[in-house]
């Protein structure tokens, strides 16, 4: 062939509507391979789709799928026009010769078979996985040390299979924690057999993976899933003629509908006795001259016992310059020798290849996988990706798709609050009965106060959310299931890359603005453990709408003129605390480098009521177990502390006058009722400072007088920190406002308010100046104990610490700041 002189491009200089060839990738190794894996490898034909409002990320389609980049990214890969084709696509890889290796033994481990789900994220591993454990379902713990997996047992024909589902991954490196952690399971932990989930409709970015589970040697069953959408395209494959290539069965599935597990299984039982012809161990030629590294590489390992690990794994690995791998055969006696052979080799290919030795390993897997298809598959005509193209055509649009994504979320918390109004009525009513009926049958004491104003209330105030949170949460499933979300986040992901955060972090936060709990928990959509702290970190700077009646009652009282002003001013308060901690953990904390943003856009599917109402059981269930247990134990100690010491001296004698009231004959009746509130308020907020909590108050007052807050405010917000709506009820009860009364309500309370005693002693306690203070303060401090709880479940105790002293610390310098700095002013 003629020599061609090649001009490339930058991706990112092609525009919206072009196609090309990809040349090369530039960059650093992790966000080459990254890339590389994603199907950007040398020769691959993409075209540009649209660009997202703000001009970035740009989405692309590439190896039939369609997938977002942001703009600096696609500035590191070069491409070329189509009208060099020719001249580039030879520079491809193309190998599949097969090497036959012995079968490897039968395990004698009982009839208990140990099963990993492995696969790209969005292949239905989880769908399988609930479909398989059907009704003997019994989730695991979500977050593990790095990432959620979860795991149940089943019994089938005589046998007990464990299933664990682990996190969605697109090659198992080492570049993130997800991916380490497949590894680690599949290394360490040795599952009796893989089985590999397949999205069929994706086969050659999907047989990556696979690529990898047959360097690694280990037993592996493919479920070729969404088999349905490949016949529905039209297209053909000849699977069990790939199997055979691949040495590894196939089985059709269609796991939303539950086709195909039956067969899944009795294959897995197969292949477990080893009855399985199509079984065996093949080799990925990878060419003359990284075979010849490998086996040198290899030979060497050789002299070793590696018990977990295939030689010739570790040897790709070593050419891939893997650090776990090197790291593993550190203990080896001839380490160094392999080390500096290693090196040796990789420069050898580097030079040869003029190429990272990562990317051509890459490259040949997928020269691999194009040869394997080659012979096997058959496109058809795609309407399901016509569709969706339609559908994106004004979803995503670049300027229409931001009102439709506000609509809908605006729709999602319309639907929540609204229809969630009634099941609330009637829990509340529910509550309140149960109260009245404990009343009724329970004698007077500490039993029946416990049961009351501990227990039910304090049950009350968690299930009375559980509505919410249910209808919130179908919302989420149904943005996920459909493939809406990654498209929302591929909007907001501009906004949110600014402040280091992910595009799927928008709708976590959002959701904090009605309730941090279900916040929290939906995190959990987020891919990586940084990604997932980070905005779990920032969520409570989202003022819920609990705090919204502290807000509510102080402004009313102190800023009437100005009320929608002042209410936006906290609100906009704690987004920009948001910012800036997210900033701050960027810089400090969290500070390696970004795995790249290459975000999947899935075809919208519909999705089945099965999938959706396991969703939402989960999710309700879960927040009424975990916070259930927890909440109630804050509530009764709060209650203890309000309660205890019962032997407090009051002022006056009570009782006696209660019933003086009563036998008062010229009083009229309202004037008694009247009269007995007031009086029983007064007698409340002795007991109150006279309990363990009052008492609390008043110690903590030295430390929250710089802020302008006396002991009253500061048994407030201690209460607050079960929940920030009881900061409210404690101060009704503190201030002694008397519901009724004209002119003595809790606003005018407020404002007659004198400090007892210290410098300020006779001055007014709570001034506009104070009351704007204690609302930063309310907004900013420890979101409640049930937040709490969910950040120690999602992450884990050390970050719900964290959480704890940096919002409180925060709240304390800001308010200070506030106030003093407002002190000089007023
Ligand atoms: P995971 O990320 O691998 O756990 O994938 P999921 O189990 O969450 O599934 C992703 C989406 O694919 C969901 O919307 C499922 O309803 C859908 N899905 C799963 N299996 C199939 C299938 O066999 N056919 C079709 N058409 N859709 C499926
Ligand atoms: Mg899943």
């Amino acid at each position: 062939m003629e020599p061609v002189q090649i001009i490339t491009f930058k991706l990112s200089e092609i525009k919206a509507g072009e196609e090309g060839i990809i040349f090369n990738v530039l960059g650093d190794g992790a966000f080459r391979k990254r890339i590389t894996e994603m199907g950007f490898v040398r020769g691959a034909g993409f075209k540009v789709l649209k660009n997202a409002p703000w001009q970035d990320p740009v989405e692309y389609k590439i190896m039939d799928y369609n997938v977002s980049l942001r703009r600096s990214e696609a500035e590191m890969i070069e491409v070329v026009l189509p009208e060099m084709a020719e001249a580039v696509s030879g520079l491809r890889f193309e190998g599949t010769i097969e090497e036959l290796v012995s079968k490897t033994r039968i395990r004698e481990k009982g009839k208990t078979i140990h099963l990993a789900l492995v696969g790209n994220p969005n292949s239905g591993k989880t769908t399988l996985y609930n479909f398989a454990s059907g009704a003997h379902e019994r989730v695991g713990n979500y977050s593990g040390v790095t990432t959620g997996s979860h795991e149940t047992s089943i019994k089938r024909s005589d046998y007990t299979f464990t299933i664990l589902d682990l996190p969605g991954t697109y090659s198992i490196t080492e570049y993130t924690p997800e991916e380490l952690f497949v590894r680690k399971h599949l290394m360490e932990d040795v599952p009796d057999i893989v089985i590999n989930v397949i999205d069929a409709s994706n086969l050659e970015r999907n047989l990556y993976l696979t690529t990898q589970l047959i360097d690694m040697n280990i037993k592996v069953i493919i479920a070729l899933n969404m088999y349905d959408e490949l016949q529905g395209s039209g297209a053909k494959l000849d699977y069990p003629a790939l199997g055979r290539m691949l040495g590894i069965p196939i089985i059709p599935t269609v796991a939303s509908r539950g086709k195909g597990i039956d067969e899944l299984f009795d294959k897995i039982i197969d292949v477990y006795e080893d009855q399985d012809p199509t079984v065996r161990h093949i080799h990925i030629n990878y060419g003359e001259l990284i075979e010849n590294s490998i086996s040198k590489l290899q030979s060497l390992i050789s002299e070793n016992h590696t018990a977990h690990y295939s030689a010739r794994y570790l040897a790709i690995k070593l050419l891939e310059a893997d650090k776990t791998s090197l790291n593993i055969l550190s203990c080896f006696t001839n380490f160094e020798k392999i080390k500096t052979r290693a090196k040796l080799e990789i420069a050898t290919l580097e030079q040869e290849f003029n190429e990272k030795s990562e990317t051509v390993i890459t490259d040949s897997k997928y020269g691999f996988i194009a040869g394997a298809l080659r012979k096997t598959y058959q496109a058809g005509n795609d309407d399901k990706r016509r569709h969706t193209e339609a559908i994106d055509k004004i979803l995503t649009h670049q300027y229409l798709g931001l009102p439709f994504f506000i609509l809908f979320i605006w729709l999602m918390f319309q639907t929540t609050f609204t229809i969630g109004h009634y099941p609330m009525e009637w829990i509340d009513i529910l509550v309140k009965q149960s109260e009245q009926l404990a009343k009724e049958l329970l004698p007077n004491g500490m039993l029946k106060d416990l049961i009351i104003d501990g227990i039910i209330s304090g049950i009350g105030g968690v299930i009375i959310f559980l509505p919410n949170i249910l209808i919130l949460f179908s919302f989420i499933s149904l943005m996920e299931d459909t493939g809406y979300m990654a498209r929302a986040s591929f909007m907001m992901d501009h906004l949110m890359h600014k402040i280091g955060l992910h595009g799927k972090s928008f709708i976590p936060l959002v959701m904090g603005f009605g309730c941090n709990v279900p916040a929290v928990m939906a995190t959990r959509t987020l891919e990586t453990r940084k990604d997932r702290i980070m905005t779990m970190m920032i969520i409570p700077f989202m003022s819920c709408s609990a705090r919204l009646p502290v807000y509510v009652l102080l402004i009313s009282a102190f800023f009437p003129r100005y009320q929608g002003l002042v209410l936006t001013s906290i609100y906009i308060v704690g987004i920009v605390l948001a910012v800036l901690s997210s900033l701050m953990m960027r810089k400090y904390i969290f500070k390696e480098k970004d795995v790249p943003f290459v975000m999947e856009l899935p075809p919208y599917r519909i999705p089945t009521l099965r999938n959706t109402s396991i969703h939402i059981w989960h999710k309700g269930s879960q927040y009424l177990k975990k916070m259930g247990s927890v909440i109630l134990l804050a509530s009764v100690l709060i209650w203890a502390l309000g309660y205890f010491p019962r032997n407090v001296e009051y002022s006056k004698n009570f009782e006696h006058e209660l019933v003086q009231i009563k036998t008062q004959a010229s009083w009229s009746a309202s004037q008694k009722t009247a009269s007995t509130k007031a009086l029983e308020m007064q007698r409340e907020a002795e007991k109150q400072e006279n309990s363990y909590i009052g008492k609390l108050g008043h110690w903590i007052e030295p430390v929250i007088a710089p802020l302008g807050f006396d002991w009253k405010i500061g048994v407030s917000i201690l209460t607050g920190l079960a929940a920030k709506e009881i900061v409210v009820s404690t101060m009704g009860v503190l201030y002694q406002a008397n519901e009724g009364g004209e002119g003595n309500s809790l606003q005018n309370k407020f404002k007659e308010q004198t400090h007892a005693r210290g410098k300020l002693k006779g001055e007014k306690v709570l001034t506009p100046l104070v009351a704007y203070t204690l609302m930063l303060f309310v907004l900013i401090y420890f979101p409640c104990v049930a937040v709490v709880a969910a950040i120690r479940k999602e992450a884990n105790l050390k970050w719900a610490m964290l959480v704890t002293v940096y919002t409180t610390a925060v709240a304390w310098l800001i308010s200070f700041a506030c106030y003093q700095i407002g002190s000089i002013f007023i």
